[in-house]
């Protein structure tokens, strides 16, 4: 499943040839991805200018001229494909083998910059809604969303304060999108491993003694929380920056778009030696909370 810096390289991808252009013809080709299409789902895409392509934890949004914003979520197995008339050729550079075939390409807006953007799912979990701009607050899929973890706000002491009276493991608190929005289970396994810490240690030791007994008013947070913070940006932006140089550096014909080559330290390395400078340990796994879980148990404390 695509995680935060897929996504987020998704949207530099379609950035160029969605941002600024006009939606003349949208293509919804099925009634339904994971959930049915609105009723009016083409009519309120075609003929808007997108002004603007952002993102909030895995979804992507995009601002139209009209007032709407079009949230689109890839799902499991969702990807999506430029198709330039003037050249085929695209960016992007991929890890995960995407589906090639054409019968599972759903949706295709139809841009003014001359480029077709298309969406392929084999597997129908993506989906897209288009909400008014001034209901976005309200809107169910966003409203529980905890803060963005690259965002200025994420910081060692919001998050000691959301695990404070916690009494989940600090893995399973960091797969909680209210606590934090966007992780999956991926980076939380990676940055758990470069903060040092065990991924059953409880969430509420993040923050201090006194801060635990005030609950989420207090958390006063710890070195570990701190450290947890350095290494949860550490991850997230060194994958955004691989997605980045796959964009830049390789051209493929299919298009497709980010998925990346991304070697993890400690993701899916079961039986492999740890590498952490002179540790020695073997990195091991085990199911938690139903998800695979990968670790150093000599290493992470
Ligand atoms: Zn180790």
């Amino acid at each position: 499943m695509p995680e935060l810096p897929e996504v987020e390289t998704v949207r530099r991808g379609l950035q160029p040839v969605m941002e600024g252009a006009r939606i003349v013809k949208a293509e919804a080709r099925r009634k339904d991805l994971r959930f049915p299409f609105q009723k009016d789902f083409v009519a309120r895409l075609d003929g808007q200018t997108v002004t603007g392509l952002g993102r909030r934890a895995k979804y992507l949004l995009a601002d139209l001229a009209s007032g709407d914003v079009l949230l689109m979520h890839l799902g499991m197995s969702g990807s999506f494909r430029v198709i330039n008339h003037e050249d085929k050729k695209t960016p992007g550079k991929f890890h995960h083998p995407r589906s090639e075939d054409r019968a599972h390409d759903h949706v295709v807006f139809h841009m003014s910059s001359g480029a077709a953007v298309v969406f392929n799912d084999p597997r129908r979990f993506g989906y897209m809604k288009i909400i008014a701009r001034k209901a976005l607050e309200e809107e169910p899929l966003l409203r529980g969303l905890g803060p963005e973890p690259l965002g200025s706000e994420f910081d060692a002491a919001m998050l000691a304060r959301s695990c404070a009276n916690r009494k989940t493991s600090l893995k399973a608190a960091l797969l909680d999108q209210r606590v934090v929005a966007g992780l999956g289970n991926i980076y939380v396994c990676e940055a758990l491993y470069r903060a040092h810490l065990s991924p059953l240690r409880l969430a509420a030791t993040l923050a201090t003694k006194a801060g635990q007994r005030k609950g989420v008013a207090g958390g006063e947070p710890t070195d570990h929380a701190r450290r947890l913070v350095t290494a949860i940006h550490a991850v997230l932006n060194q994958a955004i920056k691989a997605g980045g140089s796959s964009l830049r550096d390789h051209r493929q014909t299919t298009g497709e778009l980010g998925y990346f080559q991304h070697s993890f330290q400690v993701y899916d390395r079961e039986g492999e030696k740890c590498q952490t400078a002179g540790c020695g340990g073997i990195v091991k796994r085990f199911t938690q909370n139903g998800r695979s879980t990968f670790w150093c148990p000599k290493c992470q404390k």
